[in-house]
C-alpha cells in the first residue's frame, strides 16, 4: 500500500505503482515514476501479464545545445540523439491518471539532481488538481529521494529535517493497534531503518547541494559546475561517448554574441575574470567555468565537507595552486576525440595551455582533481572582460 506523506502525496513501490496504474483508485490521480526506464513497457517488463496502455502527452529532453548559463534548461521534443528528462502520459485504466515517468538508475552515483525540479513541480501541480504517487522499484531510495528534496523545498526544512520528518509520517501510517503481530511490526520498522540509512547512502550528497543552493537547482553555481563535471566522469567511466554538447560553450564565441546583443544594465556591466592564451590571447575560460577545489586535500575532498561554512569549494583560497581547473568546453577538440587524457591547446594558435585527464590530474597543492581539465597558470593571462 502506498503511504500518505502529507495531504495528497504518496509514496510507494512499484507494486503499488501497477495495482493503481492498473486498477485505479479513488484516491490517487497523478503517478511520478521513477524508474531506471521511462518506458511504460517496463512494467509488463517487471511482472509479465501487466500491460497498462499509455498515451503520450509529450517528452522533453536536456539542451545542452544553447550558450549560456541556461545550457541544460529542458527543450520539448529535442532531437533524437538528446538525451530524455521526462515524459508525460496518459496512463490506466481508460487513461485516467497523468503520469510522468523520468529515467534515473538505482545507484549511488545516478544523477539525480538533473531530474529534480521537474520532478518537484510536478508533485506540487499534481497535488493542487489531485493527488500524486511518487514511486521508483522498492519505494525507498528514489522516491524517498525525491520526495524528501520536495519536503525542503516546500518547508524549507534542512536535508536532515526533512528526512526525519519523513520518516516520521511514514512510520506514522503503520497499524499499531493490533492488525499487526510484533514481527510483522519489527519488520515494518526495519524497513524504514533500511529506507533511512539507503537514502542518505544514495543521494544525501546531491540534496544536500539542494539545500546549499537555496533549495533550487542553480546551473550556473559552482557547486553545480563541480557536480556536473563529476556526472560526465561518470558517463565516462561508464564507457559512453561524451558528446561536445554535454561541454559548455566556448567563452570566446559566447562573449561576441553576448557583446552583440546584450545591452548592459544599468550602464554598468559586470566585470568577470577571463582566462586568455599567453600567446595569441585568445580566450579561453570565463571566471564560471572554473570548478573550485579545497588546497592540499585528497579525494575525500569530495565528499561534502561539513568543516567549513557556505560552499566549502570556494575559490579564493586556491591563489598558490600552479594550475586552474575549468570544466570542459566546446574549444577542446582533444576531449571531444574520446582519449582518457591528453594536451589541451589553444584553438588560435595551438599553443599547449594544460592537460586533461578523466582518471585526475594532482594540483600543485596535492588535491586531486577528477576528472581533470587542467589550464596551467604560467600559459595563460588572467584578466577582466
Ligand atoms: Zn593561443
Ligand atoms: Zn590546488
Amino acid at each position: 500500500m502506498p503511504h500518505l506523506v502529507r495531504e495528497n502525496l504518496f509514496i510507494g513501490n512499484i507494486t503499488d505503482a501497477a495495482e493503481v496504474l492498473q486498477s485505479g483508485t479513488s484516491d490517487i490521480t497523478h503517478v511520478l515514476s521513477v524508474l531506471s526506464s521511462a518506458s511504460i513497457s517496463f512494467f509488463t517488463e517487471w511482472r509479465s501479464g501487466v500491460s497498462i496502455p499509455a498515451k503520450e502527452i509529450k517528452k522533453v529532453y536536456f539542451n545542452r545545445q544553447r550558450d549560456g548559463p541556461a545550457a541544460a534548461e529542458e527543450e520539448e521534443d529535442g532531437s533524437r540523439s538528446s538525451k530524455l528528462m521526462y515524459s508525460l502520459e496518459y496512463a490506466g485504466k481508460d487513461l485516467k491518471l497523468v503520469r510522468m515517468a523520468v529515467p534515473i538508475r538505482d545507484t549511488e552515483s545516478a544523477d539525480l539532481l538533473d531530474y529534480l525540479e521537474p520532478c518537484l513541480d510536478f508533485i506540487d501541480r499534481s497535488r493542487k488538481e489531485g493527488s500524486v504517487l511518487v514511486h521508483c522499484f522498492a519505494g525507498v531510495s528514489r522516491s524517498a529521494a525525491i520526495i524528501t528534496a520536495y519536503l525542503m523545498r516546500l518547508e524549507q526544512l534542512t536535508l536532515e529535517d526533512a528526512l526525519e520528518s519523513l520518516r516520521q509520517s511514514c512510520e506514522s501510517v503503520c497499524p499499531n493497534d493490533g492488525f499487526l503481530d510484533q514481527v510483522m511490526q519489527d519488520t515494518v520498522h526495519q524497513t524504514y531503518k533500511r529506507l533511512y540509512s539507503l537514502l542518505v547512502r544514495f543521494s544525501s550528497l546531491q540534496l544536500k547541494m539542494f539545500e546549499d543552493m537555496g533549495f533550487k537547482v542553480d546551473h550556473g553555481s559552482s557547486i553545480y559546475k563541480r557536480f556536473h563535471v563529476k556526472v560526465l566522469g561518470d558517463c565516462y567511466n561508464r564507457g559512453e561517448k561524451i558528446e561536445s554538447d554535454q561541454f559548455a560553450a566556448d567563452p570566446s564565441i559566447a562573449v561576441e554574441v553576448q557583446a552583440q546583443t546584450a545591452a548592459p544594465l544599468n550602464g554598468e556591466k559586470k566585470r568577470v575574470k577571463a582566462y586568455r592564451c599567453k600567446k595569441c590571447r585568445r580566450l579561453i575560460a570565463l571566471e564560471g567555468n572554473v570548478v573550485g577545489h579545497i588546497p592540499g586535500e585528497g579525494e575525500s575532498s569530495f565528499s561534502w565537507n561539513k568543516r567549513r561554512s557556505g560552499n566549502p569549494f570556494s575559490k579564493s583560497d586556491e591563489t598558490d595552486c600552479s594550475s586552474i581547473f575549468i570544466e570542459p568546453l566546446r574549444w577542446m577538440k582533444a576531449v571531444e576525440d574520446g582519449g582518457l587524457e591528453g594536451k589541451l591547446s589553444c584553438a588560435h594558435c595551438d599553443a599547449r595551455l594544460g592537460y586533461f585527464n578523466w582518471s585526475g590530474i594532482q594540483c600543485s597543492c596535492g588535491s586531486w582533481i577528477t576528472p581533470a581539465f587542467q589550464l596551467q597558470k604560467g600559459r595563460v593571462d588572467i584578466s577582466s572582460v
